[in-house]
């Protein structure tokens, strides 16, 4: 593990929404604040065991939004407590779909959220709904909701999953409408993925349209290279990558760490611990234990098979499928939650290779033109 642990928390497993493509498995659980306090405490214990200084909780569900504003804040109170006895600190980071947000969010979201959310939403929205209803009463109540956080001075940051319908309409439609439109400055592009309990609307994902799906990444990075990114709008994964290959600091996203069991973990409502949130709520094969039924998170993580698997995953790929690939270094094979919806077994490389290669490549070059670009102006001033 590095100096950083990060926690993806899910306080409750029920959601007001109904997407079709969601990976979780829902259920009416819903954390107390006596629980948390043990799985904190947990958490927390082994941090000083393991020498890590600084934790972010990822706050999701399920719909976090569900749990009212007041537990959020007697959670804040209790897990400050907790981490200054052991003199940890801890940040905390809220995933909502925004559907429940109201101005009693605000105190919290200011004081525990740093006064920023992060939501989702795709365009065309096909999949996103609420229960009995088409996308467009989502649209509609997202758009408020959002517009109202804004104006309470909330940044919101999106996440938008690309389906066939963004596919036909293409990149500069789908730029246009969150920037120019909704006003969204920043925005992240994740690959689908049919997590979860097979569905209709999984089986309509773009994912075995790997070359279509790349060339709407390439272009969309094109239109934000020439829009967005001279004027502030940040566009992930795009952002990252152009600051990974200008050699500055860069926040990749999970899908590309070396291995993300070594500094990730998620833990829903129920207890359980798993890699992330599509494994907890939805593969229980792959559970590493319950934080609850354990006497230590270090021993749980330790004698885990199924992290095992995780562990064993990166040395796998690099002995086969990834061993003459340029981009190792930066890919190590990418997500295994994306391989294994797809292939069914953990030990094959992510089925976005292709696009993942391009893409590289495509920040590769425009971190290059970039880099000569400003020493053409620099000379110019000289
Ligand atoms: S994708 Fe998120 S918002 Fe939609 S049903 Fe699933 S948990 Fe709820
Ligand atoms: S399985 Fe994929 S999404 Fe989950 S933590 Fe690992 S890299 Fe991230
Ligand atoms: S780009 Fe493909 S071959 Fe290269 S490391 Fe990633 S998954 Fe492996």
């Amino acid at each position: 593990m590095k100096s950083h642990l990060s926690l993806i928390l899910l306080s409750t497993l029920q959601c007001n929404a109904d997407c079709e493509y969601c990976f979780e498995s829902k259920t009416t659980d819903r954390l107390t604040l006596d629980r948390l306090g043990e799985l904190i405490r947990k958490v927390l214990d082994y941090m000083v065991e393991k020498s890590l200084a600084t934790l972010t909780i990822y706050w999701q569900g399920g719909e976090a939004m569900l749990l009212p504003p007041s537990w959020y804040e007697q959670a804040n109170d209790l897990i400050r407590r907790e981490a200054e006895a052991r003199d940890k600190q801890v940040f905390h980071s809220l995933q909502s779909n925004m559907l429940a947000y109201n101005t009693r969010w605000n105190k919290v979201i200011a004081e525990m959220f740093g006064n920023s959310v992060g939501t989702s939403l795709d365009y065309p929205n096909l999949h996103r709904k609420l229960l009995g209803q088409g996308p467009e009463s989502y649209n509609e109540i997202w758009g408020r909701r959002v517009r109202e956080a804004r104006a309470a001075g909330i940044a919101v940051q999106v996440i938008a999953v690309p389906n066939r319908a963004t596919l036909e309409i293409g990149a500069e439609r789908f730029y246009t409408h969150f920037v120019d439109e909704l006003g969204v400055t920043e925005f992240q592009v994740n690959t689908p993925f049919p997590g979860g309990e097979a569905t209709a609307a999984k089986q309509e994902l773009p994912v075995a349209e790997v070359e279509k799906l790349s060339r709407f990444y390439m272009e969309l990075a094109e239109v934000w290279l020439e829009r967005g990114y001279h004027h502030g709008v940040r566009l992930g994964p795009f952002d990252a990558l152009l600051q990974h290959f200008s050699h500055e600091p860069a926040t990749l996203p999970c899908i590309w760490g070396d291995n993300c069991a070594n500094a990730l973990v998620s833990i829903d409502a129920r207890g359980y611990v798993a890699q992330c949130d599509c494994w907890v709520t939805s593969y229980p094969d792959y559970h590493y234990g319950n934080i609850f039924e354990c006497s230590s998170l270090a021993e749980l993580l330790k004698t885990s098979p199924a992290r095992q698997q995780f562990n064993e995953r990166p040395i796998h790929l690099i002995q086969r499928d990834c061993l003459n690939c340029d981009y190792l270094a930066l890919c190590h094979g990418g997500c295994p939650v994306r391989t294994y919806t797809v292939h069914g077994s953990l030990f094959e490389k992510d089925p976005y290779c292709e696009l993942y290669k391009a893409l590289f490549g495509q920040m590769e070059r425009a971190a290059r033109e970039l880099a000569r670009a400003r020493v053409a102006a620099r000379a110019m001033a000289a």
